[in-house]
Order: C-alpha cells, then structure tokens, then sequence
C-alpha cells in the first residue's frame, strides 16, 4: 500500500515514510480522480444507518451490479476516507464505482468535498456530541453552512431540525435543496420533552415557536419574527403508527422493520436521497422491510428467557430515545446502562446530565456497568430513582450475572467503546448458561 501512495504524489519509494504520513493526514484525497457521483451522509444521529441503506438500495434490483464503494463501518474522518479510496483505486489514483456512499464526519465535510466533488449531501440532524473533539454544535453547524454557501449539488435536509432546516439557506443560488418532514406522531408532545439545542432563529434570534415536538428539538417550528419553517417539505411522512409499525409517504405504506421516531427519520432521509435516483418502489419496500443494518444499535439478544434490546448512545439524544422505545413498551422492565469513559468517548461524561429518566415507566431495577459505573448510577438516583433499585456493578460479566438473574423484558444502553465490550459481555453470559443446561 505504502508503494502505491508514492506512486501516487509522484515520488519514489525510497522516500521516507513520513511523507507518506503527511500525505495521508493532509492532502491525500487530491491525489485521487473520482469520476462516479459521490454521495454523503452526515448529521449526530443515524448517519450509519442512512448510508448502510443507500447502499443496500443502490446494490438492489437493477441496480445489483453497480459497484458501490462505502465506508460500511463507519471509518467516516478524512484520513479514513483516504485509506478506503487508496483500497480500491488503481496506479493513476483513479477510483472506479458507480457510486461512492460515504458516511462522514460533519466536522470533516468541508474538507473532503472541497477536495472530491460531492453530488448529493444528506444532512440528519445536529446534536450534541463527543464535546472534546468536535467543539460547541453551533462552531461545526457554521463550518458546514460555510462549505454550503458555494455548493450546488443536490441537498437532503431534514425540515423538523432547526440546526438543518437553515443550511437550506446557505446558498440562495442552489435549486437543489430538498427538504423532508414526518408528521407528528402519538409520542410526540406539546412542551420539549428532553434538554435539546436549537431553539432560538438563527437568523433574527427569536424564541422559535413550536407546533410539537417529536423528540428533542425536532418538530415543527416556526419563528414569529421571520420566515425561517416554512420551507414546504417535498417528502412528508404521514400516519406514522409504532405499534403496527407502518407510515405512508406519497401515498404508499410501508412497513419499516423497526418501530422508534428516531428511525423513521432516517428512513424519511433515505427514501428523499432515493428519489434523486430513480429507485422503484419495489427495491425501497424490501429494503424498509427487510434491510437490517448491523451496528450494534437497536439489536435484539433472546438470553435466558429474557428479550433484551440494545442501543449504542453516544449522546443524550441516543440515550433518550432508547429511554423513550422502553417507556413505549408495555409492562414491566429492567435497563442496564453501560458508561466507559475511553479516549473515543471523550473523557467529559457530564452529557448523561442531559438524559432525562425522570420519565421511567414501571422500570424495576437498573444494573449499571463500565468504567463510569458509579456516575451513571448517581445520575439516575439524581433523577429521583430508588436508589435501592440501583446496582452497580463495574466489572461487566459480574452486570451480566446481576442483570439476567430476573427473567423479563430488558434494555441495555452503552456508549461508543462500551458497546462492543457489552455484546461480548452478553454473548459469554448466554453461552454459559446454554452450555450449562446441555
Ligand atoms: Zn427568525
């Protein structure tokens, strides 16, 4: 690989590796010639999952023989990118696909596609996330609104996040500004229902006036003062129905296989990206209906009689809308919260302030694991919680044993670096007791 970066920059391989090291980190994606449309995503929440479904959409029915390249794992930073291209591009740095489906970083946009033409950018949401590295969400929102202002590709935008809708005004002269929007659902409420940013206009600075709120500060809104929200949506999704789970958009039902709010948005982003692309309606039903994406969020373990749910959350949102799937649940529950505190954490853990538990319903005890055990375990307490319903238990096989020892519905929530470690975790735990019972 080393071989073919110098030959890439023009040098020959007696140079010092160094320089490849610059390279990599600063100016690498110049050295590639990218002809196929580049799609990206980008946002706090979903980006992931949005891509791992534009791809499987753009690899299904006729289109099964394009080659797409994309980054699947979400190695979504610039160097990351570079190192995905520098796998698939021949001697001469030219990059052949049919479509290039890249997550990416929301910081690192307006790095990598000031160097590699982007066709179509789609934009989720913005959060708060990960503070230490990415800065206050208002710096990075600016960073990409500025990339915005000279871009004229297509943009996917979604119309109920404040922090969104406005980079549809970026650039006045881009007519290919396409906003999505879903209905108010039966979950959403009249007053916020969680701490969330983006409440004020960011073009007059008037309190923004909210029709609902589906979660956080996604909703309609609208400011009093100006005519930022009222862009008209050009995908609406309607009579969105958890339970079934189904919604319609443009007059068509889906069944998605999945039932949270957090996850029909996304669904709303791809199906709006689809539209640019001619998908059928046959390839988007199969792949609302069938497609999984496995990244560990949202994934299903049947373990000694019990159901669990897990969830990565990386964030108070991420972790809200787990809470809020749980509350949704009927009957009687128990949630372990997994907290590390690793360098791709960020070290700063004071986000789980803005997790609001104070809307448990009927959950009867909590395990708390992770080199953060004991915060997360005093939050929840904060929160009002029974303290005599908290355990903790740090180390994560001594959790497993805790939290399987009752037999019911369960829900797990780790973040970023706990959650390979709590699948493991949970993994060993039901291989023990299977093997036990042989
Ligand atoms: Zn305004």
């Amino acid at each position: 690989m080393m071989v073919k970066v110098l030959r890439l920059i023009g040098k020959d391989a007696g140079n010092a590796p160094g320089l490849v090291l610059w390279t990599l980190n600063k100016d690498c994606l110049k050295a590639f010639k990218v002809e196929c449309p580049i799609i990206a995503v980008t946002g706090t929440n979903g980006k992931t999952s949005v891509t791992n479904y534009l791809n499987h959409i753009f690899t299904s029915g006729d289109k099964k023989d394009l080659k797409i390249i994309t980054n699947k794992q979400g190695n979504n930073l610039d160097t990351g990118i570079c190192s995905l291209l520098l796998g698939e591009c021949d001697f001469h740095g030219r990059v052949k696909a049919d479509y290039l489906v890249l997550e990416t970083d929301e910081s690192h946009v307006p790095v990598i596609y000031s160097k590699l033409k982007l066709e179509t950018l789609v934009v989720l949401n913005f959060f708060r996330d990960q503070l230490d590295r990415n800065g206050e969400v208002e710096t990075l929102i600016l960073k990409v609104k500025k990339f915005l202002e000279t871009y004229e590709g297509n943009l996917v935008l979604n119309a109920d996040d404040p922090n969104v809708a406005r980079l549809g005004l970026a650039n006045p002269n881009n007519k290919n500004v396409h906003y999505f929007s879903v209905e108010r659902y039966s979950g959403a409420t009249d007053q916020p229902y969680e701490v969330g940013e983006g409440k004020y206009c960011p073009f007059c600075n008037s309190k923004l006036e909210y029709e609902y709120y589906q979660y956080s500060h996604i909703g309609k809104f609208r400011c009093p003062n100006c005519d930022f929200g009222s862009a008209r949506p050009e995908v609406v999704i309607k009579d969105v129905d958890l339970q079934a789970p189904s919604f319609v958009i443009d007059g068509e039902k889906y069944k998605p296989s999945h039932n949270s709010i957090y996850y029909i948005y996304n669904l709303g982003a791809v199906y709006t990206a689809s539209k640019l692309y001619n998908i059928s309606k046959d390839v988007l039903h199969d792949t609302f209906e069938h497609f999984e994406v496995n990244n560990g969020r949202l994934e299903v373990f049947e373990v000694a009689g019990s159901k669990l749910l897990v969830n990565l959350a990386k964030n108070p949102v991420g972790a809200n809308m787990t809470l809020r799937v749980m509350n949704e649940h009927p009957g009687e529950k128990e949630l372990l919260f997994v907290l590390n505190d690793n360098l791709a954490d960020g070290h700063d853990v004071s986000w789980i302030w803005d997790i609001n538990f104070s809307v448990f319903k009927d959950v009867t005890r909590v395990v708390t694991s992770g080199s953060r055990a004991y915060d997360i375990a005093i939050r929840i307490k904060c929160s009002g919680y029974d303290p005599d319903k908290i355990v903790v238990k740090p180390d994560l096989d001594r959790a497993m044993e805790s939290f399987f020892s009752t037999v019911g519905d369960k829900f797990a929530i780790a973040n970023y670096t706990a959650i390979q470690p709590t699948r493991a975790a949970i993994r060993r735990y039901k291989e023990g007791t299977e093997d036990a019972n042989d």
